[in-house]
């Protein structure tokens, strides 16, 4: 073992990468600077804790190899269990899809709710330790060896500065990371690749007026470029709530009041977000986020980033929301975090240069099935070439053919939920009808 590991900051990325340090290191140091929180709340230093998340069955198996019967604690504890294409209601480019159980069981829940589940498991793991209201301020590096040693924190409470040491050090500081400000200082550079979305999601939590059966458990209806702009996603979540959003791409205005929502609603290619409204009321505010770009932080290229010193979730990749996909991606990186450490003796010889590599291959699918999506849209420009016409050609025929062909239906959920890569949707039972043609049924 290992003596000691600090993470930057203790949200999805950093909790999950604790545990996987926490069976290779004495002593596991998150640093965290929110305060300290006793339930499942939205934290104030994570302003999308309104937002839906989804969980993807990739990041739920993730998470359940770090922290066994995690999926049966949350069912306990009042998240919703769902079939992806049997209780997920999904209009895309003039379809419905056609419903039927298929071999994806998800769990759902607030994003709240899903962190806290997490913070008590981390809680109870003895050699992890957190110290809320402490910023990190700069990396300690010993240049000459081309090492990390330490951070450098002020803590909020006294308002004292401090040099922490440690073998290893993981930023997971979320999408505000400072680490290439940081690293800038000690003369590295690290490139960034950005794709300006302008996205902006409201959300307002509702509960039905009257108890009813509904027969779905999320209601997506996605925008559907060049035609229709506008998204609605309706997911169930714990103590009969829905989590009711809107999304518009390309700096469209985001509605700020109960009528503006509602004229949202009623813009859509279908009734159905404003029938369910009729039937609800609200119990929140309308909580509106901006996520102005996607960007993707190139560590993996960058040259001499210090040896022991690791970039994970947010921090080295963030995702357009649409997807779903930033807290399964933080999870496979931890996971792969811990094959690494099980794999390795030594942390100064190219450890560093290797996980950064390797979790850009991670990245990679999921990066590139955000951009492509964002690069249908009209005023979203992107390197255009006939390789991302053809991947816009393809995608929009699996989603359309899909609609009512269970075979590509059931491929592209799996593709969807990361736990296949896009070449399963190249299967000769997808290709042929996609090529050779499909049958358009509303
Ligand atoms: C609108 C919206 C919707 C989304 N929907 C989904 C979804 O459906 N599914 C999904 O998987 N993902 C979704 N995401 C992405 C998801 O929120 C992120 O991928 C996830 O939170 C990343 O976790 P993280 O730990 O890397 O960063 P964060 O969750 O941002 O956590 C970073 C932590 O670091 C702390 N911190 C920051 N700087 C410092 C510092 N210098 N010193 C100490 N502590 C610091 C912060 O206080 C915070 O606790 C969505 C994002 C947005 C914006």
């Amino acid at each position: 073992m290992w003596e000691k590991a600090i993470v930057i900051g203790g949200g999805f990325a950093g909790k999950l990468a604790a545990k996987a340090l926490s069976s290779y290191f004495q002593q596991v140091n998150i640093l965290e600077a929110d305060r300290e929180y006793k339930d499942p709340v939205p934290r104030k230093r994570i302003p999308q804790s309104y937002q839906p998340h989804v969980l993807l069955k990739s990041g739920e198996e993730a998470i359940e190899k770090l922290f066994p019967q995690f999926t049966v604690e949350l069912l306990e504890k009042g998240s919703i269990g769902s079939n992806f294409t049997r209780d997920l209601k999904w209009h895309h480019f003039d379809f419905w899809k056609d419903r039927f159980k298929g071999d994806l069981n998800m769990v759902q829940q607030s994003r709240p709710m899903l962190e806290w589940q997490l913070q008590k498991r981390i809680d109870k793991v003895s050699n992890i330790t957190i110290r809320y209201e402490t910023m990190v301020n700069q990396l300690i590096i010993n240049r000459k060896e081309n090492k990390i040693l330490g951070v450098r924190i002020k803590s909020f409470k006294t308002g004292m500065e401090e040099e922490l040491y440690a073998d290893l050090v993981v930023d997971a500081s979320g999408f505000g990371s400072k680490s290439i400000d940081w690293l800038k200082a000690y003369g590295l550079e690290v490139k960034e690749e950005k794709v300006w979305i302008q996205l902006f999601y409201a959300t307002r939590l509702y509960r039905l007026k009257k108890q009813e059966r509904l027969d779905w458990t999320n209601l997506l209806i996605s925008p559907s470029f060049p035609e229709n702009h506008n998204g609605a996603f309706i997911q169930t979540i714990e103590e009969n709530r829905f989590s009711v959003t809107i999304s518009g791409y390309a700096n469209e205005s985001a509605p700020q009041t109960n009528e503006e929502f509602i004229a949202y609603a009623q813009s859509l290619p279908v009734p159905d977000l404003i029938n369910f409204l009729y039937k609800a009321e609200p119990i929140s505010d309308i909580k509106i986020h901006k996520i102005p770009y996607q960007v993707r932080r190139r560590f993996d290229l960058a040259k001499q980033i210090p040896e022991g010193f690791l970039v994970i979730g947010d921090a080295h990749c963030r995702f357009d929301p649409l997807f779903g996909q930033g807290i399964s991606v933080a999870a496979l990186e931890a996971l792969e975090l811990q094959s690494f450490l099980q794999q390795t003796t030594r942390l100064d010889t190219g450890f560093t240069r290797r996980f950064h590599k390797k979790i850009a291959k991670l990245i990679a699918t999921p990066w590139d099935m955000a951009i492509t999506e964002a690069f249908r849209h009209p005023n979203i420009k992107g390197k255009n070439s006939i390789l991302l016409q053809f991947k816009l050609w393809y995608t929009k025929r699996v989603y359309q053919a899909s609609a009512h062909d269970p075979f590509i239906y059931t491929r592209l959920a799996r593709v969807m939920n990361l736990i296949r890569t896009p070449l399963h949707l190249f299967h000769p039972k997808v290709v042929i009808p996609i090529v050779f043609g499909w049958k358009k049924k509303v």
